[in-house]
């Protein structure tokens, strides 16, 4: 896989701004999968495309949604969730991606799953905590991301979850199922 054509293609998606915040996802992502024992390599590909639908319009979206057959019920939720499964699909048919992990990685990025991998949780981690974030309780979810993996992501769901809740937006059932489930295996 050449990097650097991801990372072009990628580029030309995305406002700099974004793309900058991409650069930062894939170093800390590629620091937290050798802390963590996910593939370094894989990290990298995933964190370059997690964001790459970002900025595609609600019918675009909308248009790979149907055709790719990913759950509908995705259309009644917040437009900002739909750049995950719609980034994965793009990976396998615009760059040929064919590893699974990568691909669900670049899907659960946004509002995790059940049952993540380790490149999973490292790709969701190294969004929510890479250096140019600065929302409340960044820093200690960042201090968690320094000893464990799964104790970081659980405080980084609960602090989207709690959030969205506090701005009256809806969750995403997938959102809870993954929290719940981490919050479970945890307790
Ligand atoms: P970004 O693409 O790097 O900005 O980060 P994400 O892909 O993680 O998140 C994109 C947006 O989706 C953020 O504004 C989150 O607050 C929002 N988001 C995450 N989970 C949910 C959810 O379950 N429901 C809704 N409505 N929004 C969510
Ligand atoms: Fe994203
Ligand atoms: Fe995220
Ligand atoms: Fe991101």
């Amino acid at each position: 896989m050449d990097l650097d054509v991801l990372l072009q293609a990628t580029k030309k998606q995305l406002k700099p701004e974004r793309f900058e915040h991409t650069l930062r996802v894939v170093d800390t992502a590629v620091e937290l999968a050798k802390r963590f024992g996910a593939d370094p390599p894989k990290a990298k590909i995933a964190s370059i495309l997690h964001d790459y639908c970002k900025f595609w319009s609600r019918e675009q979206l909308t248009q790979w949604i149907k055709r790719c057959q990913l759950p509908l019920d995705l259309l009644e939720y917040h437009k900002e969730i739909w750049h995950a499964p719609v980034g994965a699909e793009v990976a396998r048919e615009e760059f040929g991606i064919v590893d699974e992990d990568i691909l669900q990685s670049i899907r659960s990025h946004t509002v995790g799953r059940p049952g993540m991998s380790t490149l999973e949780k490292v790709v969701y981690l190294a969004d929510y905590i890479e250096p140019g974030r600065r929302f409340p309780g960044v820093d200690e979810v960042r201090r968690l991301a320094e000893i464990d993996l799964d104790v970081a992501v659980l405080q980084a769901m609960d602090n989207t979850i709690l959030f969205l809740q506090s701005q009256q937006q809806p969750i995403y059932p997938l959102a809870i199922a993954a929290r719940d489930e981490l919050k479970r295996m945890l307790s």
